[in-house]
């Protein structure tokens, strides 16, 4: 059964992220529930990295499972540019209610990338609406990732793996971060220097400056760089004075992954965009949100239309994804899953130190749901192709455990119905995988 099925995806398909060449067979997945997927020959496999950072609740839950089945029944799809449905209403209203109270206008798209590209395109219209031509530079922070498209590749230039379409890009400024981790000693003066550099950037420049775009607290896919909420908070609120607009790309930390719903909350600081998707259906269907400001929305209210923000997706809004939508949020906003995810930052601040006092283990450090270490074997090697992180990948695999390190940084980002026992053999896997590598 999975060799046939092998064969046949070696033959046809391409897959996202992958050496084809080199990669290990891919995992012939057959059914998945709560945080285990079963594979074609029957292995159970923890998916300790809520599948790519999308699941919420689990695999397949129930309640999303039966919300999108109905949906199906009674209004898959329809355009959204002229037609408007409850599904969408009531999830904008959802969203809408959790978030710092000027963000109340959603715009829907379909995926991460799609989110970013959507409210840097606003940003600039919203510019030029206001007969503000000059304002078209865009800031953002170094290690960022915001997803594939020209837009999104283009602000997250720093993170090294879109070199090959460097002439495809437009300019973006890229200032100086300051990740931090447990007994971090040198992060106040880290942060001074970064807050400085903006400081005489936007003194420069700031009265050109459209948008600022960063990843709240943590930067993802750059390796699970955490920042302190004071620094976010000083960064954003010197280029809203300098008249920038500020987006939030909330497509990782969003729903709950930092233990607070949403980053900004956790923050306490309120940008003027924030970009929504991964969570945002508990990981069943494809769906995203640019959630902006009255002040944003009304600056393209006029009798002309090229004043119009004139962007669309054929799937807009689509209902089987607000139905998810929706069902994931009623789970997200019980009790019970804002203690569960309480209890998954415990265990981590409880089992982590263990980990990071290993050998070639090194800046520990926990968000919410979220823990990560660097791994240091003396080659010096980082970035996503460093020898350590595939050499981990392969252990995990053969313990079937989805653990995927980015590069040299090996994190855990569970779903949140992940238990104790399964966060413990996690933990047990990760220890012996690494003290592997120097044995
Ligand atoms: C994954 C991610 C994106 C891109 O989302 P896609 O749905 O993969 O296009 C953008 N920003 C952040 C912070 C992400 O983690």
């Amino acid at each position: 059964m999975t060799s046939d099925l092998l064969a046949r995806d070696r033959r046809v398909i391409w897959h996202p992220f992958t050496q084809a060449q080199t990669a290990p067979e891919p995992i012939a997945a057959v059914k998945a529930q709560g945080a285990v997927i079963t594979d074609a020959d029957g292995n159970e496999i923890l998916d300790m990295i809520s599948s790519w950072w999308v699941n919420l609740h689990g695999h397949a839950h129930p309640a999303i499972a039966d919300a999108v089945a109905h949906q199906a029944h009674t209004l898959e799809q329809v355009i959204f540019a002229t037609c408007t449905h409850a599904p969408a209403v009531d999830l904008a209203e959802g969203i809408a209610a959790l978030l710092p109270e000027p963000l109340t206008r959603v715009f829907y798209s379909d995926n991460g990338s799609t989110a970013v590209e959507v409210a840097m395109k606003m940003a600039v219209q919203y510019a030029k609406n206001r007969g503000d031509a000059r304002r078209t530079r865009f800031v953002a922070m170094e290690g960022a990732y915001h997803g594939d498209t020209v837009g999104a590749m283009s602000a997250g230039v720093s993170c090294g793996i879109f070199d090959v379409w460097g002439g495809m890009l437009f300019s973006v400024d890229t200032m100086p971060n300051a990740p931090t981790w447990d007994g971090d000693e040198a992060v106040d003066a880290k942060e001074a220097k970064a807050l400085a550099a903006l400081d005489a950037y936007l003194a420069e420049h700031g009265d050109a400056v459209a948008a600022a775009i960063v990843e709240p607290l943590v930067q993802g896919a750059g390796g699970m760089r955490m920042c302190r909420p004071a620094f976010l908070k000083a960064w954003t609120e010197k280029l809203k004075a300098a008249g920038a607009l500020v987006i939030f790309d909330e497509v990782m930390t969003g729903f709950g992954r930092l233990g607070d719903l949403f980053a900004c909350l956790k923050a306490q600081v309120t940008p003027d965009f924030v970009c929504l998707s991964k969570g945002i259906t508990g990981g069943f269907l494809p769906m995203a949100a640019t959630v902006t400001t009255e002040a944003v929305y009304a600056a393209f209210l006029s009798e002309d239309t090229a004043k119009a923000f004139l962007h669309g997706h054929s799937y807009t809004a689509n209902p089987l994804g607000c139905a998810a939508g929706n069902a994931s949020l009623k789970l997200l906003l019980s009790p019970a899953c804002a203690q569960r995810r309480a209890e998954i930052e415990a265990f981590h601040r409880a089992a982590l130190p263990g980990l990071a006092k290993l050998r070639g283990v090194n800046k520990p450090r926990i968000c919410g749901t979220i823990a990560a270490v660097s791994i240091e074997t003396g080659s010096g090697e980082k970035g996503l192709g460093a020898a350590v992180g595939l050499r981990l990948k392969e252990f995990f695999k053969a313990e079937n455990m989805l653990i995927r390190p980015l590069g040299n940084v090996l994190y855990l980002l569970p779903p949140y119905c992940i238990t104790d026992a399964q966060l413990t053999r996690a933990y047990d896997s990760m220890t012996r995988g690494v003290k592997g590598l120097f044995a």
